[in-house]
């Protein structure tokens, strides 16, 4: 049998992994304080556990932090780093920097069953799911580790399609023996697998964005199939009507393409989608993917929106596109 990954397991996992009875819970967060804080990935180096728990370890564990196997850099300064999972699947990261806020997209899957029009990880198909220990090492194994600041689980895959190990990832990731970033830092992405997106609300205290795409049913059907099992309104109503504590944001996330989904009427319906509840808004500029003709909206355009939505009371905000000659955009994943 293989040596246990560290990487991937709670405090508490720890301590049943090392024996409550032989060694004490301090002994289990100086682990995973120094593999989640110190990013050690050789049992020799952590710090404040004894000799023999060390050699015991070695014989049955690995710390379980892997480097990527390349990176791409583009003109923005974003890097896109290519990982494989122990099962020989590939996904993708994205390190993105901005000033004083660096941003890690990681993946939950390798490829994705959702197929939605607009994203290349779509085309790419489903290869697999990642483990919490492969979603957690994407943040750890990066040189810019120690500079990371916010997380957005909008990488490869669907995060609620593989919700067990994205809940204990982001339990990993906030938690003060893990990573210690604050859950108001980190956001998870959907395209709506409604009783999992009920579920995500209740066991993390991540924000959560919605993919929208367009505000009408058929038009969304045709872009992101998932629209036939769960309709969006139904899925905006439980945003809706979740009390949000502690200024946990719930958003929408609408990619904008030029004349397919920027006219007036998607306008009033986006408004009339989220009108009267703390949902925000967050604009995104397409990225055009292969052999397609569709192009983003234009500037002139995405501001009109953000302006009319901010005008009827809705919080609303234009993201930037980056890493866009790198293919390390937003809906651009899908390994090259
Ligand atoms: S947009 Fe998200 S859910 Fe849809 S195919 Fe791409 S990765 Fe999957």
């Amino acid at each position: 049998m293989g040596k246990k990954n560290l990487c991937g397991l709670t405090s508490d996992e720890i301590s049943d992994f090392i024996g409550p009875d032989r060694y004490s819970a301090a002994h289990a967060v100086a682990i995973s304080n120094s593999i989640y804080k110190k990013r050690i990935s050789d049992i020799e180096q952590i710090s404040k556990i004894p000799r023999r728990l060390k050699e015991e370890l070695m014989t049955i564990a690995v710390c379980g932090i892997y480097m990527p196997l390349a990176s791409e850099v583009s003109a923005d300064k974003t890097v896109k780093y290519l990982f494989r999972t122990e099962a020989g699947q590939e996904f993708e990261t994205v390190y993105i920097p901005d000033n004083k806020r660096n941003t890690v997209c990681v993946s939950t899957q390798s490829g994705c069953r959702m197929g939605c029009s607009f994203c290349e990880t779509g085309r790419y198909g489903f290869r697999g799911d990642l483990s919490a220990g492969e979603i957690v090492n994407q943040l750890l194994s990066i040189p810019d580790a120690e500079k990371v600041t916010h997380v957005v689980f909008m990488g490869m895959g669907e995060p609620m399609d593989n919700l067990e190990n994205v809940v204990k990832a982001c339990r990993i990731i906030t938690a003060e023996w893990g990573l210690a970033i604050s859950p108001r830092n980190v956001t998870v992405s959907t395209v709506g697998i409604l009783p999992r997106v009920e579920q995500f609300l209740q066991r993390s205290d991540c924000n959560l964005t919605l993919s929208l795409f367009s505000p009408f049913p058929e038009e969304r059907k045709k872009n992101i199939p998932l629209e036939y099992q769960y309709p969006v309104r139904t899925i905006i109503d439980v945003m809706k009507n979740y009390k949000v504590k502690k200024k946990r944001r719930l958003s929408i996330a609408y990619v904008m393409v030029s004349d397919l989904n920027d006219s007036d009427s998607h306008l009033e319906g986006i408004k009339s989608l989220v009108k009267g509840s703390s949902v925000r808004v967050n604009l995104v500029p397409y990225n055009p993917v292969a052999n397609d003709q569709k192009i983003a909206s234009s500037e002139e355009r995405m501001q009109f929106f953000k302006h009319s939505l901010v005008v009827a009371g809705i919080s609303a905000s234009i993201r930037k596109s980056r890493g866009t000659d790198i293919s390390a955009a937003c809906g651009l994943l899908a390994i090259r």
